[in-house]
């Protein structure tokens, strides 16, 4: 249907990006499931309009009723949303118009036809993602392949479409990371090279607002962070991004070296233990255990700077108090009853940050405090004192406290025995 509603109006309509590399790819299976679809409209013997992809997802929406359309104003592009079935999910569909606007291509193209979508195309970050295929007539079904992405796409290459790549947009060098993982290719050597020469030249105080704030590119390293870190390959992700020195990018100190690299194993361990639900934010997590590792001076910057959520920003910024007073206490408490008294008032993240990033007798006393201690419970509450006819008041805390303490260090072990300490 979008191919002739395009058809009509005399433009071009091509599928582009992740959804052509990965029909691609998965050549020879039976069915491919994409939940995100790129489109791009194009003039046929002129640009189409700006408004073109617009214009096209409008037309479309009146034939699926029940789909949402939601415009994005500043570059004109339409978004389109299916709910399929339950077993299938969702599908989005973006329309946007030929660009060339932002990289235009250095040389003029004679050929008219596709000369918007080449340049739209040699805008992208690499080849196998800048590859087309037409959707309209006359050859329909053609793959407009510019840039060699094909051949990339055969043997398994991440290679960038000019040098400038990474100076133009460093999130592309986690890009490039997540893609080389995820899809099990290599990072092209010269386009590796221009990575390191990107990062060599200090890209990354672009993102830390050294030269003038940038925050449409900390959006885009957050959310290429995201993807990174809550992806089931986020471990070899990590090691890669570490390998290329792109872990700069979060601040100029950070080295994935053999300590962070153990903390950060052992943290994702303790997280599956205490949260298997996953209420937490996992990604979000391991990101801080990565700014944990920084100087205590650097923390707040970079966790504002990633716009993380408040309370991430303060336990980052309480993180030092917090473990200098844990260092400093903890050691010296033997009785169970201390130390769950001294440790209740911190939350289970600053707990797991801390016990990852310190010595053995820190460590364990945290995890028997998290495990075990933590879930001992006195074997009266307030109503069985009420049962017992005691009457509330300003004693009932006091006694039951007394109860916890006695019961965790082992004075109290039955109901019977409870009910004679409080007698007593
Ligand atoms: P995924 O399957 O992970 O969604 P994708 O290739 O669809 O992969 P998107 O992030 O949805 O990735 O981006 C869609 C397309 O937009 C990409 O294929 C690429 O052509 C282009 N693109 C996205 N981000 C950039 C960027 N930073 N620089 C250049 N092109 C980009």
């Amino acid at each position: 249907k979008a191919s002739q509603e395009a058809e009509k109006r005399g433009w071009h309509l091509y599928l582009v990006g992740g959804a052509v590399r990965d029909l691609l790819l998965a050549e020879n299976q039976k069915q491919v499931l994409l939940e995100d679809i790129d489109l791009v409209v194009d003039g046929f013997h002129k640009s189409a309009d700006v408004g073109a992809g617009v214009e096209l997802a409008k037309a479309l929406q009146k034939i699926y009723p029940g789909v949402r359309l939601e415009v994005h104003g500043q570059f004109q592009t339409a978004a389109l949303l299916w709910h399929k079935d339950p077993d299938l999910g969702s599908l989005w569909v973006d329309i946007a118009t030929a660009r060339t606007e932002f990289y235009p291509y250095p040389a003029a193209n004679p050929e008219v036809e596709a000369s918007s979508i080449r340049q739209d195309l040699y805008r992208r970050d690499f080849t196998i993602n800048a590859l087309a295929m037409r959707l309209t007539k006359p050859r329909a079904g053609e793959l407009l392949d510019f840039f060699g992405g094909l051949l990339d796409l055969q043997s398994r290459q991440i290679r960038v479409l000019h040098a400038n790549s990474f100076i133009e947009d460093p999130t592309r060098i986690y890009r490039a990371v997540r893609f080389a993982v995820r899809l099990n290719f290599e990072i092209e050597p010269q386009t590796e090279s221009y990575i390191r020469y990107a990062i060599a030249s200090g890209i990354y105080e672009q993102i830390q607002g050294r030269n003038g704030r940038a925050p449409a590119l900390e959006t885009r390293l957050k959310s290429e962070l995201k993807y990174i870190l809550q992806a089931p390959y986020w471990k070899p992700a990590l090691q890669l991004l570490a390998h290329l020195e792109a872990l700069r990018c979060i601040h100029p100190t950070l080295e994935l070296d053999e300590k962070l690299w153990w903390e950060v194993r052992l943290f994702d361990r303790c997280l599956q233990k205490f949260d298997p639900q996953k209420t937490l934010e996992h990604w979000q997590m391991r990101l801080e255990v990565l700014i944990a590792y920084l100087a205590p001076e650097f923390r707040s910057k970079v966790a504002n700077n990633l716009q993380l959520p408040v309370d991430s920003i303060e336990r980052l910024e309480n993180l030092d108090k917090a473990e200098n007073n844990i260092i400093e206490s903890l050691p010296k408490l033997q009785l169970k009853s201390e130390i769950v008294q001294f440790l209740r008032q911190y939350n289970l993240q600053t707990l797991i940050l801390i016990a990852v990033r310190n010595s053995r007798i820190i460590r364990q006393k945290i995890w028997r405090y998290l495990t075990e201690w933590s879930h001992i419970k006195a074997h009266l509450n307030g109503n069985d004192l009420k049962a017992l006819g005691y009457k509330p008041g300003k004693q009932f805390k006091e006694i039951l406290d007394a109860l916890l303490t006695a019961t965790l260090d082992g004075k109290i072990d039955s109901r019977e025995s409870a009910e004679a300490f409080v007698a007593e």
